[in-house]
């Protein structure tokens, strides 16, 4: 039997790189009544994040919304543009690359993995020369889209969007390109439009501080004509008649009617801090995280310095040490949930989320809990991390409330 009656004092520290911790305000607007979806009510709410979602994409195109887990929106990204048999080209950055690589062969396409051996490839961005090579290569432009994930929420590594769209560019191929920014968008810079992107894929359940359940393709002009001649069976993803429906504010079917709510709460709360400031919070807690991983004397786990995640740090364990171990330690023991390695770095590491809902002082409770956690573990640390980030914070911190004047 499970324990339902445990609940610790306090709030649960929710550290994992997604779901995030999700703000009171925005769960008090999920908890508005369910209206009548086909009522000017629900049209006005429809229109009102249709256009705001725009703004978090950087975008002057349709971004289509789904009541699906971001793992739905990847199937549309790849059922509304391709065709059977298509080759694909994608780039292992980690497990999320690995999984989208995985739907793109069930749908029957033929992806071709690139990437460096090992678990190399995965301390790293995309190498976007590795792109440009192989499409050169491709004189017959068989390849129909270039796959990347921008924050490669398993490593903590984030890649160069713009890169890679000069790498399809020097090539002159005309391969779409696609990118997984489900736990980079409204956490990490990001700019659909300029950086030429035709699909970019999202969910709401990180960046964006929603409960998991909505996922979105923003698309571009390029990616709308691709979808008119694809072949690939699409119904329930198909982009046309939701694109049609949504110019009124109205869905096909039963959209997600309270997570809308929960959206539009969360467009102003990040348009109200501004898009910009957002990201350099992040920016600013990612690097005092890394602070506390460097004194601690153990490693990042992305070894590039200019692909350093905002959103998470991953912290590989000494040899002999198993991370699982340190992450249930902290869960028993202080309440928190830290992110587990996946696929190759399973047991390596750990992962700590910094991402939403997320401010100067949740990141040094986090790192406390960490630190004691690897204490508890009986891993030898070099000094203490806690100090060296609220080293790093308070010397950079910056008002941001104000007393009232007398
Ligand atoms: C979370 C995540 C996914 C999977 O999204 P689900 O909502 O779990 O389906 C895919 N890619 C990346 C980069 C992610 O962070």
């Amino acid at each position: 039997m499970p324990n339902l009656n445990f609940h610790p004092a306090g709030r649960h520290f929710l550290q994992i790189p997604g779901p995030s911790p999700v703000p009171d305000r925005i769960l008090r607007a999920i908890s508005y009544p369910t209206i009548d979806h086909r009522g000017p009510e629900f049209g006005a709410l429809g229109r009102q994040v249709l256009a705001g979602i725009r703004a978090i994409f950087k975008t002057q195109h349709p971004v289509v919304i789904y009541p699906a887990s971001g793992t739905g929106a990847w199937e549309a990204a790849l059922t509304n543009t391709m065709s059977p048999g298509d080759a694909v080209l994608m780039y292992e950055t980690g497990h999320f690359a690995s999984l989208w690589k995985k739907m793109a062969e069930r749908l029957g396409l033929e992806p071709e993995f690139l990437g460096l051996p090992g678990i190399e490839g995965w301390r790293r961005g995309v190498q976007a020369d590795l792109i440009e090579q192989r499409l050169q290569a491709d004189s017959a432009h068989r390849i129909k889209a270039v796959c990347v994930v921008h924050n490669e929420t398993s490593t903590g590594v984030t890649t160069d969007i713009a890169a890679v769209r000069r790498a399809i560019d020097r090539a002159r191929h005309p391969a779409l390109l696609m990118v997984d920014t489900i736990s980079g968008l409204a956490s990490a810079d990001y700019r659909h439009d300029e950086w030429g992107v035709d699909v970019t894929v999202s969910g709401s359940q990180k960046g964006l501080m929603l409960p998991p359940g909505i996922s979105f393709n923003a698309l571009s002009p390029k990616a709308l004509a691709a979808s008119r001649v694809a072949r690939l069976p699409k119904a329930f993803w198909a982009w046309d008649e939701i694109v049609e429906m949504n110019s009124t504010g109205y869905w096909p079917y039963t959209p997600n009617t309270n997570l809308l709510y929960g959206l539009a709460e969360a467009m102003d709360m990040i348009l109200e801090e501004g898009l910009d400031n957002v990201f350099a919070r992040h920016l600013r807690l990612g690097a005092a995280c890394r602070q506390a991983v460097r004194a601690w004397g153990l490693e990042i786990q992305c070894v590039e310095e200019a692909c350093h995640s905002p959103v998470l740090t991953g912290v590989m364990m000494p040899a002999g040490v198993d991370a699982d171990r340190v992450r249930k330690l902290v869960y028993e023991h202080f309440n928190m949930s830290l992110g587990a390695g996946l696929g190759k770095l399973k047991g390596r590491m750990f992962r700590i989320g910094h991402l939403g809902e997320c401010n100067d002082l949740t990141l040094m409770a986090t790192l406390s809990g960490c630190e004691m956690g690897l204490g508890l573990a009986g891993v030898a640390l070099q000094g203490s991390g806690v100090v060296a980030a609220m080293a790093h914070l308070q010397s950079t911190a910056q008002a941001t409330a104000r007393y009232p004047v007398e």
